[in-house]
């Protein structure tokens, strides 16, 4: 992507002088409230239970920044949209992790679901309020359109939203961009950082807490396979398990990176890439894992979903954590004035639902906050 070919900004905004145009998105971004919120918000433990090791949506945010950015500049494409997109990728989650967006998706179901993309796509356009100018962010077509299509299609989709779509479905889940163009590389690109990191740095939380066990993430391929290799080139790692662990982490991102750098060059290749319009046009995925890679990364995956984010010691919080937005949801509906007047007021004049403006406000809550809503408002009644 070159800045030359933007499609812009919604609103009209001057330029600066010195920034480009994708390092100002980014700058907005990472002063928005909304970002910093992401410090208290779940990835998969509820952070404010489980202490201060483990990854929150931003630590999260920051790897996923850092492995795009790599990646970006690995193949000469765009940095600056790179690190704006990973940057912005989380913003539309709500508190809680999972069980949180579960729960919001319940109540919301009357309004067609919650799905955090859409929803990061509101914080950027609608709910961040810093500008006398304009709603939103004003971010460009080319990092907003990261909300509609983080979920690429093709192969190595198995695990993504996209394989499951259908081409009638495409332009709802388009958010408003075009369904049936591609995404830019630097969205495909943070799409797998994505995954990247979330893939290794869940094996690392999981092991350090004691949610997951050495003897059983050796039965996944990939991890066996780095271990040998690092236990064979540093005998030291054989009596040393965090040491170990952190080693083989680490080989495992680098293994996926290398591969994902590998294919996609093999694949701009094969198919004379040349332009943003060659990518825009391309039917399949460019970004991507190799045939031989894709299978083991899906068997990683298949076992964190099984041994990890299933597992009693993570569902059991969960289930608690999903009845409290519910109460928290149920005390907003019964008593709007509950809300504060910035959101009671969309409700009045920009004719939202009350429903879309309690979600919008629960969703911008972090772990702890909406747990000391829910004292202060659900157990009360
Ligand atoms: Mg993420």
């Amino acid at each position: 992507m070159r800045e030359a070919l933007s499609r812009g900004r919604t609103h009209p905004d001057h330029e600066s002088e010195y920034r480009a145009l994708y390092q100002r998105d980014r700058d907005r971004i990472v002063h928005s409230a909304a970002f910093r919120r992401l410090q208290y918000k779940t990835q998969v433990f509820v952070s404010v239970m489980e202490g201060d090791y483990y990854r929150n949506r931003l630590t999260h945010t920051l790897e996923v920044t850092q492995i795009a950015r790599t990646l970006a500049r690995a193949l000469g494409l765009n940095e600056d949209l790179a690190e704006a997109l990973a940057l912005a990728h989380d913003l539309g989650h709500g508190p809680f992790g999972h069980s949180g967006e579960h729960a919001l998706n319940v109540e919301m179901r009357s309004e067609g679901g919650f799905d955090h993309n859409a929803q990061g796509l509101r914080v950027v356009d609608l709910l961040e309020q810093r500008y006398a100018r304009f709603p939103g962010l004003n971010l460009t077509y080319e990092t907003r359109e990261g909300y509609a299509k983080n979920y690429v299609r093709g192969a190595g989709a198995a695990t993504r939203q996209d394989a499951r779509t259908t081409r009638a479905e495409r332009p709802r889940l388009a958010l408003g961009f075009a369904p049936d163009e591609s995404p830019t590389l630097e969205v495909q690109l943070v799409g797998h950082a994505d995954e990247i990191a979330y893939d290794t740095h869940d094996l690392d939380d999981g092991l350090v807490s004691g949610a997951l066990s050495d003897e059983q993430v050796r039965v996944v391929p990939l991890w066996r396979q780095a271990e040998d290799q690092v236990v064979a080139e540093y005998s030291v790692l054989k009596d040393d398990q965090r040491l170990r662990w952190r080693t083989v982490v680490r080989r495992l991102i680098a293994t996926l990176v290398n591969d994902l750098l590998a294919e996609t060059r093999r694949r701009l290749d094969a198919q004379d890439i040349r332009s943003l319009e060659d990518v825009r046009k391309a039917e399949n995925e460019l970004v991507c894992f190799s045939a031989t890679l894709a299978p083991r990364k899906l068997e990683l995956e298949t076992f964190l979903m099984d041994n990890f984010y299933l597992s009693p010691r993570v569902r059991e919080k969960t289930e608690l954590w999903q009845e409290r937005l519910r109460k928290l949801f149920a005390a907003y509906r019964n008593n709007p004035a509950l809300l504060p007047d910035e959101h009671r007021r969309r409700a009045q004049t920009k004719g939202e639902s009350l429903d879309r403006v309690i979600c919008d406000y629960v969703a911008g809550m972090t772990d702890r906050f909406a747990t000391r809503q829910w004292e202060r408002l659900a157990i009360a009644d």
